[in-house]
């Protein structure tokens, strides 16, 4: 044990000042979040706070559970043991949940990102409209919650992922053209079905997905990546320098609306030829069984599995109705390229389900038309969250806003004695 509290670092202790203690108590936190488990001398050393100030966070944190030691280790053949610490919270659950146009999907984990409940139910939002919907949604989330706390965690935040516009801020859902909400309260009105005081956040789909990725994906830690979600609808996610864009008022990354054929079908937005109209799961079965029309309640991921095994078989109709659409996923691609420059472009939902018939379609168009040529490198790859990433991303953000805010899951208990 090491105690050499010089007066220095006793000044740069965390004293009176909360605001003080929850900046430093956040910045050990998201250290650890991001680099797994570390010494309290490596913390010191990141985050450019003193080692006894470290000391304190972290003995405070570990009296909180939020942090747990995890062993000794031995730097260099002679140096000194040190003990690490890495995030824990077990107790402390996020509760993330997505509703699409066809499936209500969830994810819980606690503190540490460890998964507690993960699960998709089959559901016709847009059939259903909006109050049904939210009192599936919230007796979905009921669920989640009590099978959470079985497992020891009580949920302290719940996001919520959404295919269209929202208002982040105010938790509001603006405008989903696919499940045709409008101006829909959510955050407010699912708080109140579910009585719990905990804070309700809702951002869109693909934003939340591209966090996930972003986060623990295929391509984590990419400073430069775009997520494509491939359902009925095409949203997209977009991280610049390692932080989500979200425009002036949270709405970019709206691709699935960008008119690529003036000419073409109508869009459920109201506009022809959207990329979705092209690229979405809906045009793909009707190109690739024109005899089974899209049915919204048919649960997406199972509807992909039926035509890869249709490929995989080399059902011809079906293999040129996936170059056609990897053929378009590439046009777009090159679009939001030229626009954005991204070192990978991960695609997610039935996208990845088909990935190995798609992208290389996808990739070739990609490359022919982006203005930087092979310069630009960029790759399309698949998700490997199936239709889990917006779920998951929407832990994530609740995850995040928890360790930004650190006293909001930090019961009162007597003051540490100064060491
Ligand atoms: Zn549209």
């Amino acid at each position: 044990m090491e105690h050499h509290v010089t007066r220095a670092a006793e000044a740069a202790a965390p004293t009176s000042s909360p605001m003080l203690r929850q900046t430093n108590l956040s910045l050990v936190l998201r250290h650890l979040r991001d680099h797994v488990s570390k010494s309290r001398a490596d913390i010191a050393e990141a985050t450019g706070l003193h080692r006894a100030t470290v000391s304190n966070l972290v003995a405070e944190l570990l009296e909180r559970r939020l942090v747990r030691e995890t062993g000794i280790e031995h730097v260099g053949a002679i140096g000194r043991p040190r003990r690490s610490v890495a995030l824990h919270g077990a107790h402390v659950g996020a509760l993330g949940l997505e509703i699409n146009v066809d499936y209500i999907s969830v994810h819980g984990s606690d503190l540490s990102g460890r998964v507690l409940v993960e699960r998709r139910v089959g559901f016709d939002t847009m059939a259903s409209g909006p109050d049904r919907s939210l009192r599936r949604l919230s007796r979905v989330a009921r669920e989640a919650v009590e099978a959470m706390k079985r497992a020891g965690a009580v949920p302290a935040g719940l996001g919520v992922a959404v295919p269209g516009l929202v208002d982040v801020a105010r938790g509001v859902v603006t405008f989903a053209p696919n499940l045709d909400w409008h101006d829909l309260p959510l955050a407010a009105r699912l708080s109140t079905a579910l009585g719990l005081s905990v804070p309700v956040m809702v951002d869109n789909d693909a934003n939340l997905a591209a966090l996930a990725e972003h986060t623990s994906g295929v391509a984590a830690g990419t400073p430069h990546l775009v997520y494509l979600t491939g359902e009925v609808g095409v949203g997209g996610g977009i991280i610049i320098d390692g932080k989500l864009l979200r425009g002036a008022d949270g709405f970019s990354g709206e691709v699935g609306h960008l008119p690529v054929d003036p000419g073409g079908a109508r869009c459920g937005c109201g506009r022809h030829g959207c990329w979705e109209t092209k690229v979405g799961l809906a045009a793909l079965v009707r190109m690739a069984m024109p005899e089974r029309p899209y049915q919204p309640v048919t649960d997406p991921e199972e509807r992909a599995t039926e035509i890869a095994r249709g490929l995989a078989a080399g059902d011809r109709r079906m293999l040129e109705a996936v170059a056609e659409v990897g053929r378009w996923l590439g046009l777009g691609g090159s679009i939001v390229a030229n626009l954005f420059n991204p070192r990978v472009i991960v695609v997610g939902g039935y996208f990845a389900t088909l990935a190995e018939w798609l992208l290389p379609h996808a990739q070739a168009e990609l490359e022919r038309l982006v203005v930087a040529g092979p310069a630009a490198q960029c790759r399309f790859t698949a998700s490997n969250f199936g239709f889990g990433a917006a779920s998951r991303g929407a832990a994530s953000m609740v995850i995040n806003r928890l360790i930004d805010h650190p006293t909001t899951i930090m019961d009162p208990i007597p003051r540490l004695a100064a060491y």
